[in-house]
Order: structure tokens, then C-alpha cells, then sequence
């Protein structure tokens, strides 16, 4: 008999799936604006100098062996990236009432918080921002929770909803637990200001819910990393125990060695070595214990004054070339009297762009000019360069009108 007949094809995934069909298109003017991967002005990957040299630093350390890492992950990366996010001045810190776990990149970060989350909390409803990445849907869902979302984008201003967010959270059930983007909202770009933050943190202090703080983007918003940090750090400081989950993609472009970590701010230190002991246990049932080569690269570039500098100017001059593009094309759709508002794209933040395209303009945009992107409108500024933001700007054009 047919065991797995009962299958049904599950539809590919949709940021994944639009690689695929870009590797696969032949036209020689494609362009990659789906996957959130940088890309150079040369549209090529990138590999930071500071990993290259941690790298090589690690190759001929005679000290280093491919044992097993413990559960919880090597002890020097996790100290530094609990200190990169949270400052090396954090009260919670200081208190010893923060565990950390290195992850699986921000994805297993996610899964095991979520994990952990449902097994130690069990909330009620997990509140994602619509939009958001897709994937926070299917984590939070996989780990047995009921999936809800607040208001985020504002189609009329192109911006933050702010009174429809603090609306929908004042009805979520007590006991609740909120995701929200540390910063470069994935997918609109549109982040709170400091002021904002502080409004939902005050309304948010009324209530009883959890805060789980996303980070995948830390240094790539403005390309200062403490800027970037700013909710995370003030929302702690107000005394707000949280999950933190943060990612070393695209910060530090270790995209396929899935480095990351997961921080859970508890009340105390007695509390925070219950709360680890059951963690691991969850780790230990999942995957055992995370990989090495990227903890020790990130770890060598952070205790490494030098490197760790190299590394922050490289960041500095990514995330500059991605703000450089934003005005370039503005300044082309501008030249080509596209009609509409387009200064959302030079106002939002981070990897993305919302451009408010329609699904049948994105269709367009994808079949007719091969400029790969999201159907709800969003494109990775990372895929566009001096020499295709012409081309993309007049696909928009034919694309609009
Ligand atoms: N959260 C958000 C909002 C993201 O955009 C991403 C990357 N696309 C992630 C988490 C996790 O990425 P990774 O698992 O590669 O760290």
C-alpha cells in the first residue's frame, strides 16, 4: 500500500520558493530583490574581513577541536552576545537574572523561545504584527500556541499604526505573549521611534502579557549597533521580563552557519537557573547542542578589539550602501514621474522596502521585467546597484501605470 499516500503537497515556501524561480529564470536582466540576503554593489555575497580573519585565526588555534559544544552553547559567545544586545551596562545582567542560550541562528532562537514560552507560561495567544515575517505564524503555531496579530502598517501614511497597535493589544487575553521586531521591521521597514517605543512601553506596563523581542537586524537599521538595541534596552530597563531572540545573519552575513542566541530576562537568579535547566532540556530533545564554527568566529570578532572594529565599519558601509540606494531610486522613479508618493522608501528602515505594490503589479514586476520580489509588495534593497536600479525603476513605472 501507499504509507505516505495520505500527504497532501504542501506549496512551497514563499520567500525560498522565489530564489528558486530566480536561479532558474535565463534573462540576463533579472534581479534578485526576494531573499533577505545582502548582496554587494556587484550583486555577489559577502563575506566580512573580521570572519575571514577570525576564520584563519581559527584555523591555526592548535587548541581548537571539533569536540561537542555543551547544551547551552559556547560560553564566551553567548556572555558577548548577551552584552552586544542587551549592553555590557544591562541591569538585568548585572543581577544575574538573564540565561542565554546560543541558537540556531534567529530561526532556532524563535523555535526554542517559543518552546520554552509555551512550556513555562502557557499563553493563551501568541500577537504578531500584520504584517510580519511569515514564519512567526508557523513557529508559534508549531509550538502549540494560537496565533493573533495586532495592527502595524498604516496603508494611508505608509507608517506605523500606533493607535490601532495599542488597540488590538489592550484586547489581548491576560497572560498573552507579544512579538515585536527589535528594530527594521521585517517586511514594512517601519520602526517605532524612541518616542513611540516609550508610549507602548507605558501602555504595555498596564498590562499582563509577555514581551518577546525579535532581533534579526541589529546594526543593519541605522548601522550603529547600540541604536539599534534601543527598545530591547529600554523595555528592560523598565523592569520587563522578556525572551529575546537575536540573529548574526545578516549582521555579520553568517547566514548559512545559523548563529544566534536566545536570552530570557527572568525576576531573578534563582529563578533564571530553573528556567535554563528545563531550556536545556528542550535543547537536548531538539537538536542536542548548536553548532560550532559560527560561535567561535562571532565570539573572536567581539573579544577582539580590532576585528570587532573591522567588523563594525564593514557593517557601517553595508548598511550605508542599502540607505545610498534607497535615495537612487527615488531620485530614478522621481526622473521618470512615476506617479504616486515614493518617499516611504527612503524613510523605511533596514533590509526592506514596503513599496505598497499590488499583488498584480508584483506579478508584473516578476513575469514581464524578471525583478523578483514578494507579492504583498516587498523587495530586498540588497538586490538592487548602481547598475539595475535604472532598470528596476522603469519596471516600476510600467508596473504602475
Ligand atoms: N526574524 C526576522 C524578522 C527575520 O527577518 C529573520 C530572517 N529573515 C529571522 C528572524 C531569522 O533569520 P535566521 O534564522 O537566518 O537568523
Amino acid at each position: 500500500g501507499n504509507k505516505f499516500g495520505e500527504v497532501k503537497l504542501a506549496p512551497p515556501d514563499p520567500i525560498l520558493g522565489m530564489s528558486v524561480a530566480f536561479r532558474n529564470d535565463p534573462s540576463p536582466d533579472k534581479v534578485d530583490m526576494g531573499v533577505g540576503a545582502y548582496r554587494t554593489n556587484e550583486a555577489k555575497p559577502l563575506i566580512f574581513q573580521a570572519v575571514r580573519e577570525a576564520e584563519r585565526r581559527i584555523l591555526d588555534d592548535p587548541t581548537i577541536n571539533k569536540e561537542y559544544l555543551p547544551i547551552e552553547g559556547l560560553d564566551s559567545f553567548n556572555r558577548l552576545a548577551r552584552d552586544l544586545i542587551l549592553g555590557s551596562d544591562c541591569p538585568a545582567t548585572a543581577e544575574g537574572r538573564v540565561v542565554t542560550l546560543q541558537t540556531l541562528s534567529g530561526t532556532g532562537s524563535l523555535r526554542i523561545g517559543a518552546e520554552c514560552c509555551k512550556a513555562f507560561l502557557n499563553p493563551p495567544c501568541a500577537y504578531v504584527s500584520r504584517p510580519t515575517w511569515g514564519n512567526h505564524n508557523t513557529i508559534f503555531e508549531k509550538a502549540g500556541m494560537q496565533v493573533k496579530s495586532y495592527a502595524y502598517w498604516k496603508e494611508s501614511t505608509r507608517g506605523l499604526d500606533l493607535e490601532g497597535m495599542l488597540a488590538d493589544l489592550a484586547e489581548a487575553p491576560a497572560g498573552s505573549v507579544v512579538i515585536l521586531h527589535a528594530c527594521a521591521h521585517n517586511p514594512t521597514g517601519v520602526d517605532p521611534s524612541p518616542a513611540q517605543w516609550d508610549q507602548i512601553a507605558d501602555f504595555l506596563a498596564t498590562k499582563d502579557v509577555t514581551l518577546y523581542f525579535d532581533s534579526a537586524y541589529q546594526g543593519f537599521a541605522t548601522g550603529d549597533l547600540d541604536n539599534d538595541a534601543y527598545a530591547i534596552r529600554s523595555f528592560i530597563r523598565r523592569g520587563f521580563q522578556c525572551f529575546v531572540s537575536q540573529s548574526f545573519a545578516k549582521n555579520t552575513g553568517l547566514y548559512g552557519e545559523r548563529i544566534g542566541a536566545l536570552h530570557i530576562v527572568t525576576a531573578n537568579r534563582e529563578t533564571s537557573e530553573k528556567v535554563l535547566s528545563q531550556a536545556k532540556i528542550i535543547v537536548r530533545a531538539s537538536y542536542s547542542n548548536p553548532p560550532k564554527h559560527g560561535a567561535l568566529i562571532v565570539s573572536r570578532i567581539l573579544s577582539d578589539p580590532a576585528l570587532k572594529e573591522s567588523w563594525i565599519n564593514e557593517l557601517k558601509d553595508v548598511s550605508k550602501r542599502i540607505i545610498d540606494m534607497r535615495h537612487k531610486l527615488v531620485e530614478e522613479l522621481t526622473a521618470l514621474a512615476v506617479p504616486g508618493d515614493w518617499s516611504h522608501v527612503i524613510t523605511q528602515i533596514g533590509m526592506f522596502s514596503f513599496t505598497g505594490l499590488t499583488p498584480a503589479q508584483c506579478e508584473n514586476m516578476i513575469n514581464k521585467w524578471h525583478c523578483y520580489m514578494l507579492k504583498n509588495g516587498r523587495i530586498s534593497m540588497t538586490g538592487i546597484n548602481t547598475s539595475n536600479v535604472a532598470y528596476v525603476a522603469r519596471a516600476i513605472k510600467d508596473s504602475v501605470e
